[in-house]
């Protein structure tokens, strides 16, 4: 089985009665309803007001952790996310989705600013610009999305290690919306789609790419902290 942790800092959905129309679930709801649904994967949900749930226990306990948040990032302790960078170093996967590209955790294990341009309600197509890779498995050449959310260059990112998807979207901007790393032990993946306002996650499509994600991320070595070369905080050496 391949054990999942969602976290979503669920605030969109508890103060905006159009989001929460949208999610009733949350966002973290929905992900997991779809994960759930597979035979090899299990779930567990953190959202801001439990993110004290995030110890090393769990994630210890946390084969690929999947993270979307948003207005509420600088909310979430420094110690926890420092924990979290901590862990995928050592092997455990990592899935930023959406506005998760300014969480704490991504732009530590990115270490660069993970600015971006926006611009809300615009159409989306997402090309599939490498159909061998594991994660674009059952994805046909594009697929298109009603409403999301416009993110466009420069994403200051470092350069992927692969690009698997590439947005595009009416206003003519483009996008990579689906990126890989290797960071330490653990692997990383970063997926645009998402905008809380739309019913982005309910789309076949992202729900596979996200199930094939998990699937990739899943670590196939994994050290104990104590013992990994790649951690830094003096908290991990203890
Ligand atoms: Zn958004």
């Amino acid at each position: 089985m391949i054990k999942v942790t969602v976290y979503n800092e669920y605030v969109h959905e508890l103060e905006d009665a159009a989001v929460a129309a949208v999610y009733p679930k949350g966002i973290h709801g929905c992900i997991a309803d779809f994960l759930g649904a597979n035979e090899d994967i299990t779930v567990k949900t953190v959202t801001l007001s439990t993110v004290e749930e995030l110890t090393d226990e769990l994630l210890y306990d946390t084969d690929v952790l999947i993270w979307w948040g948003h207005m509420a990032h600088h909310r979430v302790p420094d110690e926890i996310a420092e924990r979290v960078y901590n862990h995928v170093m050592c092997g455990m996967g990592f899935i930023a989705l959406h506005s998760a590209h300014f969480s704490k955790p991504f732009t530590r294990l990115m270490g660069t600013t993970c600015s971006l341009c926006w611009r809300e309600g615009d159409r989306e197509r997402v090309w599939n610009i490498m159909p061998s890779h594991p994660i674009a498995q059952g994805i046909g050449n594009c697929f298109e999305i009603p409403e999301e959310e416009m993110y466009g260059e420069r994403f200051d990112i470092p350069t992927p290690d692969e690009l698997v998807f590439l947005g595009w979207f009416k206003g003519g901007e483009v996008f990579r919306s689906g990126c890989c790393w290797s960071k330490g032990l653990g692997r990383i993946f970063y997926f645009q789609p998402g905008h809380e306002s739309n019913p982005t996650f309910f789309i076949p499509e992202v729900q596979r790419i996200i199930t094939n994600a998990v699937r990739w991320a899943k670590p196939l070595y994994r050290q104990e902290k104590i013992d990994c070369p790649w951690t830094e905080s003096p908290e991990a050496k203890l």
